[in-house]
């Protein structure tokens, strides 16, 4: 059985969270079978057509829905049509939600199972031509995948006609519905890039946004493989189950990276949309046979994610990212959980940053043009379908004339990491060195990072520290120093992220310190002025409320961390606006509600708790958030809730 195509109309009903659907499939009879089989958990059906035969349906109360066609005996032909209706309250992998008095919904395939709210097919080595269709209150924009060709309009609904013209698989299959505004840029190719975002946020558009263009223009040029869809989408939403998710042609991700240009600076959407962007080709284009395979997904989204950053931030940054990978790798290792990357039950550490290890030391044992001759092969061969480990390796042993079968089983089915090859052959451990003039980096060896151990060399980190302009290095040296040797005047005239790990570090202030200390509130980033409007705030209670008037206008985050802090040290600060306590209270305790993000209810409940204050309302929406589908919220909400 070959299915080729999907035309879907779903009407999505808001108030009852229910779809109505009708689809059309067509299919290749390859051997006579007597029965045609759809993934379809929850769903009802009250109509079946066969070509130009009606049947009745006798449907097995199963887990999974096997439709079983009476007696059709299906020989092989081609262009057979199967449609049927149906009507689903899917629980899960198609989510429901409120945002500000109006609806939001949003799907997740990965992991969840798209026939949930459409039959379909959780094999992912079935691919199919999907276009949807979607009908649904006009007050509200429908995205899904591939191109809209048309809207149609009827008494207060709308219809979406979105239309695919290359096959991909189910779970790949999406939808957002919500209030939304877009821009559109065009890629160096001519690709639409499509922007969503909320209306009330006009002015993050800018900073959250920054480098698509970039990005998508390097990627393209670097796969060597022109972008296979016709348009690449973002869309925000609320509480979502990942940081992002590569459905085709279409990146659904978290509000909580939608940023202003202060958020900018400590967390921002650019290795989300990179990371998603990559998987257009390595998962989407082609695509995984089974979990054994995985890595080939994020191992390569994980690691084209990163040549796009080291284009935008250079190699510093890139080598940096790779260290840090290596010590989370360690870290599992020690811990005794490595996994080796072809086993399926693999962490996604191993999937994701071992995967994307390997393809770095691939490319520097076999060189770039090899490297790249050999993955575009890859892509070409085996595009619209799906692949496995060997599919890749045979194309990278050709083109680079290499036997990588040690590389393999070394790095890809051995479950050790090898961690002391890494390191002796990608970090370089001297990295101050004495000279003439002073101290300096030693950079004689390139591409590779310098990691910067001050355990016992506290005083060459200082004297380093004091004529450095590196920061990437000044911060990681703060981290490692002691609040006695950070107690100088002269590290805060240093870069924004030095000053930031100053503001983590140094957390009782001395007194000569305080004015420079006090300068932190005024940087842009709302992970320093968290921090040390918490820290000043506890140092010097003679200036609470100066500390209180001069953050008061400021939110913070999408997950207003500066407000939620603001609004718990307002209120526990004896005098400090005694007429407007119950305001703040009231706004504190609002935060909980479930109209906010999981992030915002999670940081007021955090607080609300520690300052013994959660009332019956926000008792209530605890309680309520202990059945919420974000598994992480939910298990703090429970946590939490026990507690109580
Ligand atoms: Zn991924």
């Amino acid at each position: 059985m070959d299915f080729k195509t999907a035309k879907a109309t779903l009407y999505i009903d808001l108030e009852n969270k229910e779809i109505l659907g009708d689809i059309e499939y067509s299919f290749d009879v390859l051997k006579e079978t007597d029965s045609i089989k759809i993934d379809a958990p929850n769903a009802k059906f009250d109509y079946l057509r066969l070509n130009d035969a009606e049947y009745l349906l006798d449907l097995p109360n199963m887990p999974k829905f096997v439709g079983k066609i009476g007696g059709a005996n299906l020989k092989p032909s081609k262009n057979n049509i199967l449609s049927f209706k149906y009507k689903v309250k899917p629980n899960k992998a198609f989510y429901f939600l409120e945002k500000e008095e109006s609806h939001q919904v949003w799907t997740q395939g990965q992991g969840k199972y798209t026939s949930n709210w459409l039959p379909s097919f959780d094999d992912m080595n079935e691919k199919i031509e999907f276009d949807l269709s979607i009908i649904v209150d006009n007050k509200y924009k429908v995205i899904s995948n591939g191109k809209l060709t048309r809207v149609e309009k009827s008494k207060g609904y709308n219809r979406w006609y979105y239309n695919m013209n290359k096959p991909m698989s189910s779970y790949l299959v999406a939808l957002a519905i919500g209030k939304y505004d877009k821009k559109v840029e065009y890629s160096k190719s001519g690709v639409p890039l499509e922007m969503y975002y909320y209306p009330e946020d006009s002015l993050k558009f800018e900073p959250t946004y920054r480098y698509t263009k970039q990005m998508f223009d390097f990627l393209e040029e670097e796969i060597g493989v022109p972008y296979p869809w016709q348009n690449y989408k973002m869309v925000p939403v609320k509480d979502f189950l990942y940081a992002g998710m590569e459905n085709t042609s279409l990146n659904i991700y978290s509000d909580a990276f939608v940023v202003d240009s202060i958020a900018f600076v400590d967390k921002n959407f650019v290795n989300i949309n990179a990371h998603e962007l990559a998987h257009q080709w390595f998962g989407d284009l082609v695509t995984a046979t089974s979990g054994t395979h995985h890595w080939l997904q994020e191992g390569f989204a994980t690691y084209y994610a990163l040549l796009a950053e080291k284009d935008i931030f250079g190699e510093d940054y890139y080598y940096w990212r790779l260290y840090e990978y290596a010590q989370e790798l360690k870290a599992q290792d020690e811990a005794g959980q490595s996994t080796y990357l072809l086993d399926p039950k693999s962490s996604s550490t191993t999937f994701y940053k071992k995967g994307c290890w390997v393809l770095h030391m691939l490319r520097e044992r076999i060189g770039d043009t090899a490297f790249k001759k050999g993955v575009k092969k890859y892509l070409k061969k085996h595009q619209f379908k799906n692949v496995n480990t060997d599919d890749f390796i045979t194309e990278i042993e050709k083109a680079s004339s290499e036997d990588l079968s040690g590389f393999v089983n070394k790095w890809l089915v051995s479950s050790e990491l090898h961690y002391n090859d890494l390191k002796k052959r990608f970090f370089a451990h001297k990295a101050i060195v004495k000279t003439k003039n002073g101290i300096k980096i030693d950079s004689t060896a390139s591409r590779s990072y310098y990691p910067i151990n001050c355990e016992g060399h506290e005083q060459i980190c200082k004297v380093f520290l004091l004529d450095s302009n590196d920061s990437f290095r000044n911060a990681k040296i703060v981290e490692q120093l002691s609040e006695e040797h950070i107690s100088k005047s002269t590290f805060f005239t240093k870069d924004i992220k030095t000053r930031q790990a100053i503001a983590q570090t140094l957390t009782d202030i001395p007194s000569e310190l305080k004015t420079d200390y006090e300068s932190l509130l005024n940087d842009k980033s709302y992970i320093t002025i968290e921090i040390a409007l918490f820290n000043l705030w506890r140092n010097f209670p003679e200036d609470r409320a100066k500390y209180l008037n001069q953050t008061k206008t400021i939110i913070g985050f999408n997950d207003k961390n500066v407000r939620i802090l603001w609004l718990t040290l307002a209120l526990i600060t004896e005098d400090y606006e005694p007429d407007n306590k119950s305001k703040y209270f009231k706004e504190l305790t609002g935060y909980t509600s479930a109209q906010y993000g999981f992030e915002v209810r999670q940081n007021a409940f955090q607080y609300l708790d520690q300052i013994q204050a959660c009332n019956n309302s926000c008792k209530d929406n605890l309680k309520q958030a202990t059945t919420h589908h974000n598994w992480r919220f939910k298990q703090f909400a429970k946590s939490l809730f026990g507690k109580k």
